[in-house]
């Protein structure tokens, strides 16, 4: 019985890994051919801390590498590794019109 009860959690395991996989698959070959068309949205942010810009892609509803908080995200700058908070939908790129003004207006802080 014991035997049995091993099999299927590594039959599970396999199963949820491969769904991960084809998922990030997925994500990431869509983000790569169609820009920010996909779910993959990419905001030009520009760092509080070392004043650099860079792009910083992002899927709505899901942060593994930042702290979701409203519009804004506290997470660490690629470039300088500071954590700040960025507001990834002031600083959306490419995305369509239609989709654009339900944006907040962004402003420059000053
Ligand atoms: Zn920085």
């Amino acid at each position: 019985m014991r035997g049995e009860l091993f099999w299927v959690i590594v039959g599970v395991a396999v199963v949820a890994i491969s769904i991960a996989v084809v998922y990030l698959t997925f994500v990431f070959t869509k983000a790569r051919r169609v820009g920010t068309k996909g779910i993959v949205q990419r905001s030009h942010l520009r760092c509080p801390k070392c004043e650099r810009e860079f792009d910083y892609d992002w899927i709505p509803g899901a942060s593994l590498t930042s702290v979701r908080l409203g519009p804004d995200r506290y997470m660490a700058c690629p470039l300088c590794g500071k954590w700040s908070m960025f507001n990834v939908y002031a600083g959306l790129v490419a995305r369509p019109s239609s989709e654009r003004a339900t944006a907040p207006p962004a402003g420059p802080s000053s």
